[in-house]
């Protein structure tokens, strides 16, 4: 299975995305993870976008798509479906993504969606903040997040519908119920699909 999730700024990608790629064997590419790696690591990729992460704007376009490019590139080495969390947030990287997609013989079949509210996710993700210090967790900057997930991001979806791989779970619930209703929905959609 090869699953694409899309979902705002606090909604629970990550922890989501870990839970399905752990059920399902998958391998996880997870591309703000990979970003903060490298600024952790003071890398040369991480010196270029440490700035733009703590602002929580789009690093370049070149830079995550050849970081997704890679994690595609390597689940097909290994024979294995993926979990790509992070890419896309605009409709330009959609495409993009498509089309490496299409060159790998590695496209998407679900895109995975999950639905949260903006003072539920202003709540979870200013509480986040009292924890994990991430750069990009206070208040301002979060604002911006969730303004331009909703103007940018959401917008993405109707590609998805339009493909009909879109699937779309309501994430304002606790952490389980949310993973037991996403392993359902896609243990269904995985009945429906051709084995690879
Ligand atoms: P969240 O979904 O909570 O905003 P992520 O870990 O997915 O957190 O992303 C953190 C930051 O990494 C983003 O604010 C952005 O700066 C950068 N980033 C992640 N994915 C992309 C992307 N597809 N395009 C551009 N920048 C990205």
């Amino acid at each position: 299975m090869r699953v694409l999730m899309i979902a705002p700024p606090g909604a629970g990608k990550g922890t989501q995305g870990a839970v399905v790629a752990e059920h399902f064997g998958l391998d996880r590419i997870t591309i703000g993870d990979l970003l903060r790696r490298n600024v952790a690591e003071d890398t040369e990729l991480g010196r270029r976008v440490q700035p733009t992460l703590a602002r929580g704007e789009l690093v370049p376009d070149d830079i995550v798509l050849e970081l997704t490019r890679q994690g595609l590139a390597a689940a097909k080495a290994a024979g294995r479906g993926y979990v790509l969390d992070g890419v896309p947030r605009t409709m330009a990287q959609a495409l993009a993504a498509y089309r490496i997609g299409l060159r790998l013989r590695m496209t998407a079949d679900v895109a995975l969606h999950l639905a949260a509210d903006d003072d539920e996710l202003l709540r979870r993700l200013l509480n986040r903040a009292g924890t994990e210090h991430r750069a990009d967790d206070n208040e301002p900057v979060i604002r911006q997040r969730l303004r331009f997930y909703r103007e940018v991001t959401e917008p993405v979806l109707q590609f998805y519908a339009r493909r009909r791989i879109l699937l779309t779970v309501d994430a304002q619930r606790p952490l389980e119920a949310v993973s037991a209703d996403v392993i359902a929905a896609l243990r269904e959609r995985a009945a429906g699909l051709a084995p690879r």
